[in-house]
């Protein structure tokens, strides 16, 4: 066959890795960015050779925007398009555990995988969570799962992808410039349970509103009853083939409770006992960069939630803490098109806002009726220090964007490490300081 693969990053690579090793198609690809110099690559200005070629297949990676010219061209000329996570599956010889949502899934994910493993199971978890599909394919018949994060991206284009069983944590505004609006975003996201209409299982939030058709769907909900699984702010109560209740946890607030509520009831389906559920789900630490402690300087508590670049982890964080009004939040990045006054109600219950980043008149014009105004600051370092200087004594410093790092920033990670450093660089001042 004649494949063309559109992006050389991570995914791309893999399936192109794989290809070569096959040795049995003849593989092309495309970047407009800088790509190796190597037969058949093409990248940046030399890209263009995509739309004078005809293919059997284009494998799309993650980084290519739906309504990329390529991917018009190739619907254009009915080129059959699938993503890499649908490469990776038509590999796959074990059973596929899928997570999406708009947040909460590599802390599901994590959950997922710990529980399995330490019940005995041969698992792996990939996808967004580090390792391609396609790479962790090559040793799934090892293994009894794979745990998969993935993407509304790599949902844009499957086909045959089946997972045993699908996770749908939530459905909220995000990445509305790669896939043109909400209700395409939404789509996307539906996709990963679209070929469970015979077998498999759903488990989804039961508070969101959206229908899909599943043969076997099982649910979490803070305010319905006669749910598999009842969550509230520090609780989860399981009603699924066992009954127990799991509180006091290490992770907190109620989006938490939600993932260990899908992470529960997926290991139940796979048939795991409930201590073993129990055991692992109380002493799961938060993840770095997702509501991490990091520490305190004069009486004042600081968290790092650089992962939170959308509206809803923002909302998410701030209703993780009981006492609201004690919290200094830093808000900021690379505006990602849902506008900051969407957290009008809860913003005014603060003690105050700093905004930091490339966007920050931006956000700070549409926080224009918020009273104390949002203090602006270029950085991160300029943000530390603004938010310690208004913090009640005893009080919370919450580093949570809601805007992506890539303004002055290579990752999220990036950005929560230079966080914490100007936090414990600044706590060391004031404790050397007489
Ligand atoms: P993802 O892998 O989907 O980005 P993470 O587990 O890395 O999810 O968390 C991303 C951000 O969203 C963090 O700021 C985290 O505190 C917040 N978060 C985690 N779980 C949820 C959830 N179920 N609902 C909303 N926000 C969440």
């Amino acid at each position: 066959m004649k494949i063309a693969i559109l992006g050389f990053g991570k995914s791309g690579k893999s399936v192109y890795d794989l290809l070569v090793k096959k040795n049995e198609d003849e593989v092309f690809v495309f970047d407009d960015n800088k790509l190796p110099d190597k037969l058949n690559f093409f990248g940046q200005d030399k890209s263009k050779a995509f739309f004078d070629m005809n293919f059997d297949l284009v494998v799309v990676s993650p980084g290519i925007p739906k309504h990329h010219p390529f991917i018009k061209h190739a619907l254009n000329k009915n080129f059959p398009i699938i993503s890499e996570l649908e490469f990776g599956f038509r590999l796959t010889k074990c059973k596929i555990i899928a997570i999406t949502g708009t947040n909460g899934k590599s802390t599901t994910v994590k959950l997922i995988h710990n529980i399995l493993k330490k019940s005995g199971k041969k698992v792996l978890m990939c996808g967004n969570y580090g390792l391609p599909l396609t790479k962790a394919a090559q040793v799934s018949h090892l293994l009894d799962y794979l745990i998969v994060e993935v993407s509304s991206f790599q949902l844009e284009f499957i086909d045959t992808f089946k997972p045993y069983i699908a996770i749908i944590l939530n459905i909220t505004q995000d990445h509305l410039s790669w896939h043109g609006s909400f209700q395409e975003y939404k789509q996307a996201k539906l996709k990963i349970a679209k070929n469970l209409l015979n077998e498999g299982f759903l488990i989804r939030n039961l508070d969101e509103d959206y229908s899909v058709d599943a043969f076997n769907v099982i649910g979490f909900s803070t305010h319905k009853d006669n749910v598999e699984a009842k969550v509230s702010q520090n609780s989860v109560t399981i009603n699924f083939k066992e009954h127990f209740e799991i509180k006091n946890t290490k992770l907190i607030g109620t989006h938490n409770m939600q993932n260990i509520a899908a992470a529960s009831l997926a290991s139940l389906i796979c048939n795991v006992d409930k201590n073993t559920i129990l055991e692992v789900a109380m002493n799961q630490e938060t993840l770095p960069h997702r509501l991490e402690y990091v520490c305190e300087i004069e009486g004042v508590k600081f968290y790092n939630d650089s992962k939170s670049t959308n509206i809803d982890s923002v909302r998410k964080a701030i209703e993780s803490f009981e006492n609201k009004q004690d919290i200094v939040i830093i808000l900021g990045g690379k505006h990602k098109g849902e506008s900051y006054a969407n957290l009008m109600d809860l913003l005014p219950q603060l003690t105050g806002v700093v905004v930091f980043g490339e966007d920050r008149k931006k956000i700070i014009a549409e926080l224009n009726k918020l009273r104390p105004i949002p203090l602006p600051a270029v950085n991160v370092k300029g943000a530390v220090i603004a938010a310690f200087h208004i913090a009640k004594p005893g009080g919370i410093v919450l580093f949570s964007p809601g805007g992506s790092s890539f303004d002055q920033f290579k990752n999220f990670e990036e950005r929560g490490e230079a966080f914490k450093a100007e936090c414990l660089a600044f706590k060391e001042e004031y404790d050397k300081a007489p």
